[in-house]
């Protein structure tokens, strides 16, 4: 068995100690245990892009506490990803709350490093346009494909007189620069109110496939997520999980919430369905804990995350 295991709540309670994610050891990029990690969980706290209601900022450490509850054997498969894989905390990226771009930069010379590790990251948000300078820095051998959960497709070309980067464009920047194979991409739960309709229309016209929530709760998880493997294929695939993907009655904590969405056993039916995709990145972006004042959301997204990393374990040991 590998050194990389969580801390036991029958050795040190679970509300003791210090709290990383999923009670890992904390690996920091400097240290010289890194050449062995295989899967490394990083806090993004960074909401810099976000346009309405803020907080994902404080994402990461609420969910590295709520992680706390996740035990290390998977409740319906009995995978015991920890076993299977080097999994380690990373730490955090170090934002600069002042200023966007030198964030931006700061969080892709980050996760190169990973990269160059040979890591799978699985990062913890921070807002969704965290996922940009991620896909930059991981997409560098050629465009990934997607697997994307969201009420929001994050698709638009701007926002304020054409400010280019904020979480509703992401997307947009990716497949501009190259980062997105938008034939392997698949947005799913898109739903709510619209400004208009031009980001439905670049989707449409770069043919990335959009799964809105009506045909996602007409067809179920199942078939809605066999589908996405099908378009992710056997190439290299990112997944990113915008909680706001999940009904605002199990996910308040969320600054953009729309009504509507998939229940918690759906959402995290939804992750479990991922298992076959070949990923070579996470993430779990838009946990406001301003928002969420149970915790309630902080816990799905652990716990997504959690699925995830056994969907990350399925495809690599
Ligand atoms: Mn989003
Ligand atoms: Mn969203």
């Amino acid at each position: 068995m590998s050194d990389f295991q969580p801390v036991s709540g029958f050795v040190l309670p679970r509300f003791a100690g210090i709290p990383t994610f999923m009670r890992l050891p904390h690996v920091p990029l400097d240290d010289p245990r890194l050449s062995q990690v295989q899967v490394g969980l990083i806090g993004a706290p960074w909401d810099g892009g976000t346009t309405n209601r803020p907080g994902p900022r404080h994402g990461p450490r609420q969910m590295r506490d709520a992680s706390t509850m996740i035990r290390a054997q998977h409740g319906v498969t009995g995978l015991r990803p920890f076993e299977a894989m080097n999994c380690a905390d990373l730490g955090d990226v170090a934002p600069n709350p002042a200023d966007l771009q030198d964030s931006l930069a700061r969080m892709q010379d980050f996760y190169a490093r990973v990269k160059a590790a040979g890591i799978i990251p699985l990062t913890a948000g921070g807002d969704h346009l965290c996922t940009l300078p991620i896909l930059r820095a991981l997409a560098k051998d050629g465009p990934l494909g997607m697997i994307h959960f969201d009420s929001h497709t994050d698709l638009y070309h701007s926002y304020f007189n054409g400010q280019m980067y904020t979480h509703g464009t992401p997307f947009r920047r990716a497949v501009e620069e190259g980062l997105l194979d938008p034939k392997r991409v698949c947005m799913i739960g898109i739903r709510g109110t619209a400004y208009d309709s031009e980001d439905r229309d670049f989707a449409d016209s770069v043919g990335i496939r959009v799964i809105p929530i009506e045909d996602f709760h007409q067809r179920g998880p199942a078939e809605v997520m066999a589908e996405a493997r099908a378009i992710a294929g056997q190439g290299d695939t990112y997944v990113s999980y915008d909680i706001d993907f999940v009904d605002p009655a199990f996910a308040p904590g969320t600054g953009t919430p729309e009504v509507g969405g998939p229940n918690s056993f759906q959402a995290l039916e939804c992750a479990r369905g991922l298992v076959g995709v070949k990923i070579v990145g996470a993430d779990l972006v838009e946990v406001s804990p301003p928002f969420d004042p149970s915790g309630a959301t902080a816990y799905l997204g652990a716990s997504l995350m959690f699925e995830m990393l056994c969907a990350i374990v399925s495809a690599h040991s």
